[in-house]
């Protein structure tokens, strides 16, 4: 087994859409980025590629290249998921911690839970999202920004290949 952390962070500004672990949130604001900045699914991602020792996504889908542009992050967290059941792993759990003034994502959290089991190939038990306020203060607490952290098991299935 093997243990891995991702943690994301994106600006939150006016006529952008909102967009938490793949779910479109009813919120006036949305997050900045070359991609479409999804913090739960980037830090789900960088937790994945951590635990199974391939880096970051930064390394694999670098903001600088043009290819990479309005990335759905659907879609580059399943790159992910291939590329580490390809080194051999599977996802055993995910737990997930939003850190967002605003909006409440108690109403999106099932949705978000099973969007997670689908693109982790895992059942939506398997799968935790926590939200927590800023309390008010710094970044995260005046609503400027959204971060995400999380941390994913990996389970060796067999295929793995010793270097
Ligand atoms: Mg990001």
């Amino acid at each position: 087994m093997r243990v891995g952390i991702g943690h994301d962070t994106h600006r939150l500004v006016e006529g952008r859409p909102l967009i938490l672990g793949g779910v479109r949130i009813d919120h006036p604001r949305g997050l900045l980025g070359h991609s479409d900045a999804d913090v739960i699914l980037h830090a789900v991602a960088d937790a994945l590629l951590g635990a199974a020792g391939l880096g970051d996504i930064g390394e694999h889908f670098p903001d600088t290249d043009p290819q990479w542009k309005g990335l759905d992050g659907g879609r580059l967290l399943a790159d992910v998921v291939a590329l580490v059941a390809r080194a051999g792993w599977k996802v055993g759990n995910c737990d997930v911690i939003l850190h967002a003034q605003e909006p409440k994502l108690t109403p999106y959290k099932r949705a978000i839970r099973e969007n997670l089991a689908d693109l982790l190939r895992v059942q939506v038990s398997d799968v935790n999202v926590k939200a927590k306020t800023g309390e008010h203060v710094g970044p995260i607490g005046r609503g400027e920004s959204i971060s995400c952290e999380a941390v994913v098991l990996l389970q060796g299935s067999g295929l793995r290949t010793e270097d």
